[in-house]
């Protein structure tokens, strides 16, 4: 067994399961909220983004901070290391290469972490990336 805390494994469980994590339902509650329409996970695009603005031309991208290894805020688990390590520097190497080839099609893309989510600020950050 390893020593993922209950929030990393149900975080982790919500990833494995497919999409649909709480921040980011949050997320895109917000976004709905601010009056934008939105489509879901789209298949076309490099890693299925979760949000997905086409008239704007933007997408964001909400981020565990453990699945995606958040610097200076994910903590890497304590045991089974030659398990997580690989698999968790894959993650990070697969969301550089789909940021590049996102914004490489010329999508304006935001990255928000689970960790800013529940912050006041993260209402402004949106508001801000949608407005400009
Ligand atoms: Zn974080």
């Amino acid at each position: 067994m390893d020593t993922l805390s209950k929030q990393q494994r149900s975080a982790l469980m919500a990833k494995i399961r497919g999409r649909n994590t709480q921040p980011e339902l949050i997320v895109r509650s917000l976004v709905h909220r601010l009056g934008y329409r939105f489509r879901l996970h789209d298949r076309k695009l490099p890693g299925q983004p979760d949000i997905v603005l086409p008239r704007h031309g933007k997408i964001i991208l909400v981020h565990g901070c453990f699945w995606h290894q958040h610097t200076g805020c994910a903590r890497l688990p304590k045991s089974r290391q030659e398990y997580w390590l690989p698999k968790l520097e894959q993650n990070r190497a697969r969301d550089t290469k789909n940021l590049r080839a996102l914004r490489r099609l010329g999508w304006q893309v935001l990255v928000l972490w689970e960790c800013e989510i529940s912050r006041p600020s993260i209402e402004t950050k949106l508001r801000r990336f949608l407005e400009t």
